[in-house]
């Protein structure tokens, strides 16, 4: 039967003989028949991912952070809370201080004291007080520092000690 504008044609999927009005285009691009053949999209087709928002509201610029560094200037057992380093520049009370054990784990504390920077010695029988004064005796006597706990390790001399700093701030 001849019907206008309703001409015959081949299911893409199938095969089969439809007419026109019979026959749907899916979203593959297939001409199929719609009585068995046809397939809407699936809906998770369209599901799109959300970008998640990471920017920082408030944001502040980086903190300049220096990583000093000296050496033990003799060896420590565990449970040490007195170290003498090989260098106490621009070290403070309350300073981090990192110091790295004989197994190459890190004893991590703070500098809880600094030797005062005075000494009583006897010069020609007399005794002479420095007191408030900087007084160094070949420059040893402030680097021992007292740590805030004591050495979890043993340590060499030798052994690297770090001395972080932010901003030149301590941390306490
Ligand atoms: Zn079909």
């Amino acid at each position: 039967m001849y019907i206008p504008q309703d001409y015959w044609m081949i299911c893409d999927r199938c095969g089969g003989q439809y007419r026109k009005s019979d026959m749907g285009e899916e979203w593959t691009g297939l001409w199929v028949c719609k009585r068995g053949c046809f397939e809407t999209r699936h809906p998770q087709d369209f599901v799109t991912g959300v970008a998640d928002d990471v920017s920082v509201p408030n944001a502040s610029p980086d903190v300049p952070q220096t990583m000093g560094q000296t050496t033990l200037a003799e060896s420590y057992v565990s449970g040490d809370t007195i170290v003498h380093l090989t260098s106490s520049d621009g070290l403070a009370e309350g300073d981090a201080i990192g110091i790295v054990m004989d197994n190459g784990a890190c004893t991590w504390s703070y500098i809880k004291e600094l030797p005062t920077r005075s000494a009583t010695v006897t010069f020609q029988g007399e005794v002479v007080t420095f007191g408030g004064e900087v007084v160094t005796f070949g420059g040893e006597t402030e680097k021992y520092v007292t740590l805030g706990s004591i050495m979890l390790g043993d340590a060499s001399s030798g052994n690297i000690v770090y001395t972080p700093s932010i901003n030149s701030e301590s941390w306490t």
